[in-house]
């Protein structure tokens, strides 16, 4: 599951329009980027599909159900922060069993679900370490590890990788490509940066001004760009 389907969608803050009329589809375990330059909406559209952000107008759909009124924990989406914010007095085990264990789950469901987490993450030989001592993107993974548990209908990512050297970034890059096959969940990723849209994505989603430029493949934006902007940002030929 993870279907997500946006109907209408404005943000207004105040006389300022934001979010100018979205229509989308989000097919369930596709990787969709939404790119475009800064102060484009990316963010406040995506804080709109978490619930972080109240829409003006429209809706927004999650697997068929209308959730444009319910809060973020009603949604059953996980939001991926660029900083990590792990506890750093407990393990890697307990940083990623805590949402679980605040929520009451059996202990046995606990223990079965970070283990499958920390399989999928590679993170096996560092369950009993506090996150002091891991590197920058092992502690990104248990970031997204304390999600994966909770079995979220879609991933959300704001430039997870912003504020990373650029090796680290490129190593990160491959790991969330990696991540996308192993879990095969819906993700939604925003980004200035059309090297990571072109690469991770299934579907990129370009944004200008509270617009949608064009919606399509790298390769169909890259082949067919709709217009100049559209090509100008994807860098190709026009
Ligand atoms: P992006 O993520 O593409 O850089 P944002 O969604 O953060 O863009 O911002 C889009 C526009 O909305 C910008 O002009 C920004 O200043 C404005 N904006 C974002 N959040 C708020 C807010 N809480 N109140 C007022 N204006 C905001
Ligand atoms: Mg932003």
């Amino acid at each position: 599951m993870g279907a997500i389907r946006l109907e209408g969608v404005e943000k207004w803050f105040g006389d300022l329009q934001v979010i100018k009329g979205i229509d989308l589809e989000i097919n369930p375990g596709e990787f969709v980027i939404f790119v475009g330059p800064s102060g484009c909406g990316k963010s406040t559209l995506l804080r709109v599909i978490s619930g972080l952000e109240e829409a003006s107008r429209g809706s927004v759909h999650i697997d068929g159900k209308d959730v444009t009124a319910l809060p973020p924990s009603g949604r059953g989406l996980s939001m991926v922060f660029q900083s990590y914010a792990l506890y750093p007095h407990m393990s890697v085990r307990e940083n990623m069993g805590f949402a679980l264990k605040t929520a009451g789950a059996p202990k046995a469901e606990i223990e079965a679900k970070v283990n499958k987490a920390a399989e999928v993450l590679q993170l096996e030989e560092y369950l009993d370490r506090r996150p002091k001592a891991l590197s920058g993107g092992q502690r990104q993974r248990v970031a997204i590890g304390r999600s994966i548990v909770r079995d979220p209908a879609a991933f959300l990512f704001d430039e997870p990788l912003s504020n990373l050297d650029a090796a680290l970034r490129v190593e990160m890059r491959f790991e969330i490509a990696k991540l996308h096959r192993n879990l095969d969940a819906t993700m939604i990723y925003v980004t200035h940066d059309q090297v990571e849209a072109m690469t991770l994505a299934d579907k990129i989603v370009v944004l200008q001004s509270g617009r949608i430029e064009q919606v399509g493949s790298p390769r169909e934006l890259y082949e067919r760009p709709d217009n100049l902007f559209v090509a100008q940002f994807i860098g190709s030929p026009k």
